[in-house]
């Protein structure tokens, strides 16, 4: 069993934090946030004072940390100089692809081995360990950071090199707020023209209009009884996680030279939403926007 340090024990890795020590592993954890910490601190987490007690003497460290100028924050600060040299690396937090990589090529330089890990499957999923992981890394550290990845997750998919892992995220969640935006605006259009949603959700969830946003997370009460829009688009995945996820995606395709006039579009409906009250709201009540701005 490992001796594993955790950085950034908020909504996602308090409870990836308590798979495992389920699992059997020992989790010394640190947060920044008092409230984080003795939140966990029941569930048989240690609770270390500062970066370096967490890392110092652990056979792994995760983060799990709101962007990349915190993870740079954190990997820079203090980890890389307080790690054990034979520790490796998982960074889980969603980050830009570029920051990925720099903090990558300073752990390769300094002879840590290190993947990016960023997941998909929300609280839910974190809580359950059935979470998605999509990693970035050699060979090697990807095959030392499996067995750890299968206690908290269901799926682990070795994307490639430095980077590929939030590459992965960023492209599929890029897809996802696009989706979610056409299905609302589709739902709001057969309003419009006389056409009862249960009716659309019947034809289209079968017919090639058919996609996640639709059959999981449909933006009207009703079709999909467990979706956000059954309960006030109460989260979910809140608006602004889906913002800064496509804001990276905007930042990726313009550092690549990729035109995503689409996705452009869907980002500032998004902002919009969030700037008109829908920040903390389900990323699916972006309908009540498009229905307030159409009505
Ligand atoms: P969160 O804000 O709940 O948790 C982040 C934690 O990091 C906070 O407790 C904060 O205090 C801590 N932190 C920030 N800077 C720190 C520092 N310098 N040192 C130590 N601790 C620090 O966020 P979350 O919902 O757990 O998300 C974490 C990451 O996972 C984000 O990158 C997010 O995009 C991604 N993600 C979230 C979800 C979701 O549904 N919440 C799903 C998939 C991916």
């Amino acid at each position: 069993m490992s001796k594993i340090g955790f950085i950034g024990i908020g909504n996602m890795g308090a409870p990836m934090a308590r798979n495992l020590i389920k699992a059997g592993h020992s989790v010394t954890a640190f947060d920044l946030s008092e409230a984080a910490l003795s939140a966990i601190a029941k569930d048989g987490v240690d609770i270390a004072s500062s970066v370096e007690n967490a890392v110092s003497g652990a056979d792994a460290v995760l983060t799990m940390l709101p962007a990349g100028t915190h993870v740079r924050d954190v990997y820079f600060g203090k980890l890389f100089d307080h790690a054990a040299q034979q520790a490796l690396l998982i960074d889980c937090s969603t980050i830009d692809v570029d920051t990925a990589r720099a903090v990558h090529g300073a752990a390769v330089a300094k002879g840590f081995a290190m993947v990016d890990a960023p997941v998909s499957g929300g609280v839910g999923g974190a809580a359950a360990g059935t979470l998605t992981f999509m990693v970035g890394g050699d060979d090697a550290a990807f095959s030392r950071a499996k067995p750890l990845l299968e206690v908290m997750g269901k799926t682990i998919v070795h994307c490639g090199g430095a980077g590929n892992g939030q590459a992965a995220k960023i492209c599929n969640n890029m897809m996802l707020g696009i989706q979610m935006s056409s299905v609302a605006e589709a739902f709001v259009l057969a309003d419009k023209l006389g056409l009862d949603a249960q009716k659309l959700f019947d034809v289209a969830s079968t017919a090639s209009g058919q996609c996640w946003s639709l059959t999981t997370y449909c933006p009207v009460p009703g079709p999909v009884p467990t979706s956000p829009a059954n309960r006030n688009y109460e989260p979910g995945f809140a608006t602004a996680l889906m913002l800064k996820d496509m804001n990276l995606a905007l930042a990726a395709a313009k550092s690549a030279g990729v035109d995503v006039q689409v996705a452009e579009k869907a980002t500032a409906l998004y902002a919009a939403f969030a700037e008109a009250g829908g920040n903390a709201k389900d990323f699916s009540g972006l309908i009540t926007y498009i229905r307030k701005d159409s009505a």
